[in-house]
């Protein structure tokens, strides 16, 4: 998991398991939304360093289910 923080000038989104950051304005825009890049960046960095499952799904599974 990462949270978002907005800086005067920047965001960037900050791993929740170690100081590992993506800054968003790293990205090209001309790729699309930099938003989308960073946070598609941040969970492959959560689950190779982490482990950690898919964050795009962060309902638990005994939660009312949700067809994709
Ligand atoms: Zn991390």
């Amino acid at each position: 998991m990462y949270m978002m923080s907005k800086e005067p000038n920047d965001v960037i989104l900050i791993c929740h398991d170690c100081p590992h950051v993506e800054r968003v304005d790293a990205f090209d825009a001309n790729a699309g939304s930099r938003r989308t890049q960073a946070a598609r960046a941040m969970q492959v960095h959560s689950r190779d360093e982490h482990g950690a499952g898919s964050v795009l799904t962060p309902v638990p599974k005994d939660d009312v289910p949700i067809v994709p």
